[in-house]
């Protein structure tokens, strides 16, 4: 019955008693060899001639199977880096720690990885962890099986040979991509507290594709939440960022509250739920940014970065208003403050910081519609995402939605339509003020005499 059952999940080969794989045929799986791309294709089929055991693996194979189109394809292959490069002209290996290779086939690049082995083998050497048991480092070479063990989630361990056109699969990853249900590898505790990383992964493949997390996989994750702390700040910016862009990025992040996950990655996660107004802006920036994504539209991290924070940003800023500093020293000291204060927690690389700031830094610059003000604000070289950040802040509610309806029509107008908008917006304020000071100058001018006198009397 067991074994009946067996073969109607698996179709082919049934997963033997000392571990063997199923091999699934594609009559049960239905990829085709041309559903992949045509250099991971090339290579597979290049190494499997040089005799070397070759497939696509991980996120491609789940994507296709789940009938999503995958972003890229990789390779696993039981060569090794060396030989990899011997048998591609163009190709490099790259990683100090663990190389892979990068063939180049025509436009495309194609990651190849030697199968890793797993670490704390017995008859190995054991992978060293830190304190909570996050491996520190993890780079032997072993055999397939090892490879599928070390791999995070059962869909993410499967392996497509587009030659045979099989999947080989170890963990019964076919039968949780059926039932949609995204299952841990191995003890799901431990797992996390090799790689924390691994809950943030859970999080975002489930929203991607639309998988429930299974029980025992999800179970650990309220109670280790808090190691998320000790990852490196740079693999956090990594993968929120990755998780930002899943096209999925507001299901993640509600999804990440409600499992306690955001704490220690952003702060200002908090303020989805907290600020009324926060939570509207936040929001709204996060529907835009999964629109774009699911249009195929380019989103730029500065861009998304910058509205997460931008309610910090305006918090410290009345603060300091309020303090009585002037508004633009003030902003300038808000902007460093919040963005110092997520460089402990979130590597924001310079560039994207400095885009961020540049985007911030307009905003208050839009309110001045008059003079030659406009102009120089439409050649700066972040204008544009300027705009859209107004804009949605209009939509907000959080400035008025005639200012962002101003600044798309003036962008969009012709000089003399400029021109025409300018002339109604009255006087440059700059120039008023400085007639407003010219006649104060004049008017202490004209009562000097006996000021002077007094002063020089005293
Ligand atoms: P996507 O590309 O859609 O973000 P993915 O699963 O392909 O998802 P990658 O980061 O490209 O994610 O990883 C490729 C494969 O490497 C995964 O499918 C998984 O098998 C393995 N992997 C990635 N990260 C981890 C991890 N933290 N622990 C264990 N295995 C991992
Ligand atoms: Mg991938």
């Amino acid at each position: 019955m067991i074994r009946k059952f067996f073969s109607r999940v698996f179709g082919g080969k049934l997963p033997g008693r000392a571990g063997a794989p199923a091999v699934i045929p594609r009559a049960r799986h239905g990829v085709r060899r041309e559903a992949i791309s045509n250099g991971s294709r090339r290579v597979v089929e290049t190494l499997q001639a040089g005799g070397y055991k070759a497939f696509i693996v991980g996120g491609a194979v789940r994507d296709l199977l789940a009938g999503i189109a995958p972003k890229d394809f990789d390779v696993a292959t039981d060569a090794t880096p060396e030989q990899v490069r011997q048998h591609f002209r163009r190709s490099r290996i790259i990683g100090r720690r663990f190389q892979i290779v990068h063939v180049m086939m025509g436009q495309e690049t194609v990651e190849v990885t030697t199968f890793r082995g797993q670490h704390g083998r017995q008859d190995g050497p054991c992978a060293q962890t830190d304190e909570q048991g996050r491996v520190l480092r993890d780079n032997v070479f072993g055999s397939q099986k090892e490879d599928a063990a070390r791999r995070d989630f059962t869909v993410n361990a499967l392996y497509y040979d587009p030659v045979t056109e099989t999947v080989t699969d170890y963990h019964q990853g076919l039968a949780d991509l059926e039932r949609k249900s995204l299952r841990m590898i191995g003890n799901p505790a431990t797992r996390y507290r090799e790689d924390p990383v691994r809950m943030l992964r859970a999080v975002r493949l489930a929203a991607k594709l639309g998988f429930s997390i299974d029980a025992d996989t999800l179970g650990p994750i309220g109670e280790l939440a808090g190691l998320i702390e000790n990852v490196p700040p740079s693999r956090l910016f990594d993968e929120m960022l990755k998780l930002l862009t899943s096209g999925h990025s507001l299901k993640c992040l509600q999804s990440l509250r409600a499992k306690g996950l955001h704490r220690g990655l952003l702060p200002l996660l908090d303020v989805i739920v907290e600020q009324p107004l926060g939570k509207r802006f936040v929001t709204l920036a996060l529907e835009n940014t999964d629109r774009r994504v699911r249009e195929g539209r380019p989103i730029s991290s500065g861009f998304l970065f910058a509205t997460l924070l931008w309610n910090e940003v305006m918090t410290q800023w009345e603060a300091f208003k309020a303090d009585g500093e002037h508004p633009i020293p003030a902003l300038y000291r808000a902007m460093d403050e919040v963005l110092d204060a997520q460089a402990e927690k979130l590597a924001i690389t310079r560039r994207v910081a400095g885009d961020i700031k540049d985007i911030w830094a307009l905003q208050p610059r839009f309110e001045q519609r008059s003079g030659k003000r406009p102009h120089a604000l439409l050649e700066h070289p972040r204008f544009k995402a300027g705009l859209d950040f107004l804009r949605l802040r209009a939509e907000a509610g959080e400035v008025d939605a005639a200012l962002g309806q101003w600044w798309s029509d003036f962008f969009d107008a012709g000089g003399q339509a400029r021109a025409a908008m300018l002339a109604t917006q009255g006087p440059d304020p700059r120039k008023k003020r400085r007639r407003r000071k010219r006649k104060a100058a004049d008017a202490t001018a004209e009562s000097t005499p006996s000021d002077q006198s007094t002063s020089s009397a005293a």
